[in-house]
């Protein structure tokens, strides 16, 4: 096994082993020398498109051109619109939106909202669905059923692989794995999980109370509150301990200095792209232009980084969300994105 963020290899051995990598899961049973046919499914490409701010209220569903069933949602601060469904027969670690694929759904969403084509797009996402295998129904079709895998009949005694099932079915689909484990591992102990709170959802906080004990906005409070629960009051230590840590890093969103602090030293986000997945931190409006290189700075700080260290984790994000607009802009704004980087550029003394 190596280790993304040492690249150290290191050989562990265990009783069991659970293949739980999503669309990847024939690719890993393949690298456990598992034919990858045992471990098959049918890998569906989806994109959503992200609006600048809330467009309604409410869902909206609307019929796309095929007949499929496509949406427009508000969703934290922003508004997506989705989704496609096709084959991906790609590269699972490079997977983008096309123009074509935000065309369609735009088309679609317009039937029923025309407005959206006048708002304002930021960004997309495109992601690949771990659908069960079938040969000849459409995608829409195919089943998002959960099923696991007990590779004992391919020669690896105790390699299950986890295939299929949506988010929406995650917790299920993991204690009928933990249960089949637990059958040899602690016969007769019944699976609990489903009683203990997740982490930081112990009890609810008053967001008001604690913006008031922080001196943040209520918005800010608000937000730190729905995205950790009660350890927004552990964000709230370093936020009145450290000087300067209530500052409001990412105004978009927000995300204060005490927040971003607080993620890399507790929960292991080594990166601004780590940093911006537990956060939103630089997903909004504003595409991260105002809090990519401070939220890279404090992150440095942090993990005792070099200056040129902090600067490449800051071009790698601008760099990162810039692809995922690029499906949605026009020229005008590409030209603008062009010299946004050839500023970027000649601050950092980056050009190569
Ligand atoms: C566009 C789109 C829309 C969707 N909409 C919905 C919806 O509305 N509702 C719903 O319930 N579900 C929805 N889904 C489905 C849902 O996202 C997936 O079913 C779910 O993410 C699958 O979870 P998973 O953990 O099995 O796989 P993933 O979430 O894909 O996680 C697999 C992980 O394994 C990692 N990995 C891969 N190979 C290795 C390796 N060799 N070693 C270590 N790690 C590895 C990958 O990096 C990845 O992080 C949607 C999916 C897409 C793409």
């Amino acid at each position: 096994m190596r280790e993304a963020e040492t690249n150290a290899r290191r050989r562990y051995r265990a009783r069991y082993v659970v293949n739980a990598t999503g669309a990847w899961g024939p690719l890993t049973a393949a690298f456990g020398g598992i034919h990858s046919k045992a471990a098959r499914i049918r890998p569906g490409k989806g994109i959503h498109v992200v609006y600048d701010r809330r467009l309604s209220n409410y869902a909206i569903v609307a019929d796309s051109i095929d007949g499929r069933r496509v949406f427009l949602e508000p969703w934290q601060n922003v508004s997506i619109i989705g989704t496609t469904d096709d084959d991906y027969f790609g590269n699972l670690d490079d997977v983008t939106a096309t123009s074509e694929e935000v065309r369609y759904l735009v088309q679609g969403i317009a039937r029923v909202f025309p407005s959206i084509r006048t708002a304002r797009a930021i960004g997309t996402y495109a992601g690949v669905r771990p659908t069960i295998y079938d040969y000849g129904p459409d995608e829409d079709s195919l089943s998002r059923e959960h099923l696991i895998v007990d590779h004992a009949v391919d020669g690896a005694e105790g390699v299950f692989s986890m295939l299929g099932g949506k988010l929406a079915s995650y917790r299920l689909f993991s204690q009928e794995m933990s249960d089949r484990l637990a059958r040899d591992l602690c016969p007769g102990v019944a699976c609990t999980t489903h009683e203990i709170p997740l982490p930081g959802g112990e009890k609810i906080i008053d967001p008001f109370r604690l913006a008031g004990e922080i001196e943040t906005t209520p918005i800010a409070a608000r937000r730190l509150v729905f995205r950790h629960g009660t350890r927004a009051n552990d964000i709230g230590v370093i936020a009145r301990e450290e000087s300067f840590a209530n500052t409001i890093v990412c105004p978009c969103e927000p995300v204060t200095e005490a927040e971003i602090r607080y993620v890399v030293r507790n929960e292991g986000a080594t990166s601004v792209a780590d940093v911006s997945r537990r956060t939103r931190l630089g997903l909004g409006a504003c595409g991260g232009m105002r809090c990519t290189v401070r939220c890279a700075q404090i992150v440095a700080e942090e993990r005792e980084l070099s200056p040129r260290e902090s600067i490449a984790q800051a071009k790698e994000f601008f760099e990162q969300q810039a692809r995922t607009r690029l499906p949605v802009i026009g020229t005008v704004q590409a030209r603008q994105e062009v010299l946004h980087f050839e500023q970027m550029h000649s601050l950092f003394g980056t050009r190569t």
